[in-house]
């Protein structure tokens, strides 16, 4: 099945009045004869939680999935399942900041050494050890949107027998499925496209069912479950993700093309591009291009604080993938804690905003970013 029909099918529950949705099941006790049969939230296996990870997996043709209350749940309960001390960690560094703090405040404390790396392919294979355990990357990357050749990836991990994490939350299973491209285990943030209502926060992860089982394992003893509502609400959500996913595609690629045209634009960062260094990878592993871009105005050009002021419907706000569209300016948000130094080692200027476009018109959202240019031109 194609996945906007996964969307809606996937993950239903047989019973016996036959509803067409999952029933709520708001119960953390079930009769049980032996302790083996009890499903109870914090254990990973009631319905609502099962039905919700077999429409994930089913849209990232993955094995087994597990559901979680966050992504960062997702995220913490698979690297603390699957690293020991000794293990290294392969992490390109354009990753979300989130994630790399865990790696330095939780992971490193208990001897797991950290690598980070350009988010190239070479550079990764550059830093592979014996110790090599895991390596966890994204693709599409906040905020520059770099590509890394996730097939090519795959067989490099293969080959030296580690383990690949992908948090595939940016470009969500509608626009990318790296297990089919080799890789063991996707994570998603569900807080994002998944749920894509900004009124929810959850998570996944998808994969094998060695490996899955292994992550259940410990998120029992974690516990970041996903109450039955929200597994409802995630459920209902992720009905309308392809149609969702498709029209922010369309809407990020018309205004991408439209700012790349503008005289006060320096750059703009959108695998969509051909003018994107990732292009051609990115045309061949994705299926769309996905709803974020980041655009970079002339140094001088634009207030950017009058610019966020100026916009009328778009909203300021850091999250992102919902139906409504955002934009945040890194350097004041999501990268704030670098120093300035840092910032511009890895070419995140003042002038640097990254939009997350929502399925609005395109020609209203471009209205109201072209006059917000127009108010706060310098
Ligand atoms: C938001 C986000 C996370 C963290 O997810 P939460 O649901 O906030 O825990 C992880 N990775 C990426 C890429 C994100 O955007």
């Amino acid at each position: 099945m194609e996945p906007s029909s996964k969307c809606v099918h996937n993950g239903a529950h047989e019973s016996e009045c036959h509803p067409i949705n999952t029933p709520i099941y708001a119960s953390t006790v079930s009769r049980y004869i032996n302790a083996g049969e009890q499903y109870y939230p914090r254990y990973f296996n009631t319905v609502n939680q099962d039905t919700l990870a077999a429409k994930i997996s089913a849209l990232e043709a993955a094995e087994k999935g597990i559901v979680f209350s966050s992504g960062m749940a997702a995220i913490s309960t698979t690297c603390l399942a699957l690293l020991r001390p000794g293990d290294q960690l392969i992490i390109p560094f354009e990753m979300y900041g989130g994630s790399i703090a865990f790696a330095e405040e939780q992971l490193r404390p208990l001897g797991i050494e950290i690598t980070y790396t350009k988010a190239t392919v070479d550079s990764i294979k550059e830093a592979i050890s014996e110790k090599s355990k895991m390596i966890f990357f994204e693709s599409p990357t906040n905020p520059f949107l770099s590509i890394i050749d996730i097939q090519a990836l795959a067989s490099l991990a293969k080959k030296n027998n580690i383990i690949t994490v992908i948090d595939n939350t940016f470009a969500s299973p509608i626009n990318q499925r790296p297990i089919e491209l080799g890789i063991d285990i996707s994570i998603h943030s569900g807080t994002k496209f998944l749920s894509g209502h900004s009124d929810l926060c959850c998570g996944a992860a998808v994969g094998p069912e060695r490996l899955i089982n292994k992550i259940q394992h410990h998120a029992h003893h974690f516990g970041g479950c996903l109450n039955a509502l929200d597994c409802y609400l995630l459920d209902r959500s992720l009905k309308t993700l392809a149609i969702r996913v498709r029209e922010q595609n369309t809407n990020a690629f018309k205004l991408a093309e439209i700012l790349a045209s503008k005289e006060v634009v320096n750059k703009v960062y959108y695998p969509g591009l051909s003018s994107h260094i990732g292009f051609e990878v990115a045309a061949a592993q994705m299926s769309g291009p996905g709803s974020l871009f980041s655009i970079e105005f002339k140094k001088n050009s634009i207030s950017i604080p009058n610019f966020l002021q100026a916009l009328d419907l778009i909203t300021p706000g850091i999250s992102l993938g919902g139906v409504e569209t955002t934009v945040c300016a890194p350097a004041l948000t999501s990268h704030h804690k670098l120093t300035e130094k840092q910032r511009l080692e890895q070419g995140i200027r003042p002038e640097l905003l990254r939009f997350s476009i929502g399925i609005e018109a395109w020609e209203d959202l471009a209205n109201d970013i072209l006059k917000a240019i127009k108010a706060a031109k310098l």
